[in-house]
């Protein structure tokens, strides 16, 4: 017989499908999350609370064809990639949705998404809203779409000045493009509006579990195992 002492207990792998907010009862395919927001409504903010509310929610990593800004990290933030590299992508169909925003190309990968969610991780995409549209029109995708408003012009204008990093040109810019974002709501499922920040993220707290009691989301296997025997 051997001398070794029993192993310890191990915690579940990393990734592991229970790992987080899934329970028995839940499907193991996790949420998708699209958030979209006029820039400075405050929509970063938001969403690094709900990813420290929830362990099983992850950002999906964008690719993007613009530089990284200071700080910022490839494979972090962002997969900072070429256009022609951009391109090859689109081309194979490595996307998810893809667009212009400001200039630039940013898509989401869809293999890392997949392999997220069907881990049982929930998934947030930080979209904008061509991002939300596309994602929209794609039939079989069950996911959840949420604005993030400011209560005001004058406090979005005022946060992107507090924020300071963009001149008062860029801010004149974003300006301009949130009320076209603004007039794009009825593209999404939940509204939010973001004046106390504590409110706007338990409402937004409030969705993601909400999402999860979705009858469509109930664990079939553990439904019938447990209920019909
Ligand atoms: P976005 O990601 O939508 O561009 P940020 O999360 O960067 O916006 O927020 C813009 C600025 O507004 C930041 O300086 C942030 O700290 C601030 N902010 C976010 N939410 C609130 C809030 N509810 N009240 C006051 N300031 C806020
Ligand atoms: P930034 O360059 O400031 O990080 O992002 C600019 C805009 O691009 C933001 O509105 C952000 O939500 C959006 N964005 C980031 N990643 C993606 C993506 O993969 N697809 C789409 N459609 N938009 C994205």
């Amino acid at each position: 017989m051997s001398n070794n002492p029993s192993p310890a207990p191990q915690p579940p792998p990393s990734g592991d499908p229970r790992e987080g907010d899934c329970r028995p009862w839940e499907t193991r395919r996790g949420l998708l999350v699209a958030v979209a927001a006029p820039s400075g409504a405050g929509k970063t903010t938001l969403c690094v609370r709900m990813t420290q509310r929830f362990p099983a929610l992850r950002y999906a990593i964008s690719c993007t064809t613009r530089p990284p800004r200071k700080g910022e990290v490839d494979g972090e933030h962002y997969h900072f990639v070429s256009q022609a590299r951009f391109q090859e992508m689109v081309g194979g169909g490595e996307f998810l949705e893809w667009a212009v925003v400001h200039g630039h190309f940013y898509g989401t990968p869809k293999a890392e998404v997949d392999a997220m969610r069907d881990r049982g991780g929930d998934v947030l995409l930080d979209l904008d809203v061509q991002g939300v549209e596309s994602i929209r029109s794609i039939k079989y995708i069950d996911a959840v779409f949420c604005l993030i408003l400011p209560p005001t012009y004058a406090v979005l204008r005022e946060r992107l000045g507090t924020r300071g990093k963009d001149s008062p040109e860029e801010i004149e810019r974003r300006m301009t493009i949130a009320v076209k974002e603004i007039a794009r709501y009825e593209l999404f499922d939940y509204v939010i509006v973001n004046d106390d920040l504590e409110e706007a993220a338990t409402q937004l707290e409030s969705v993601i579990r909400a999402e999860h009691a979705r009858r469509t989301r109930l664990n079939a296997d553990w439904y019938r195992s447990t209920f019909f025997r």
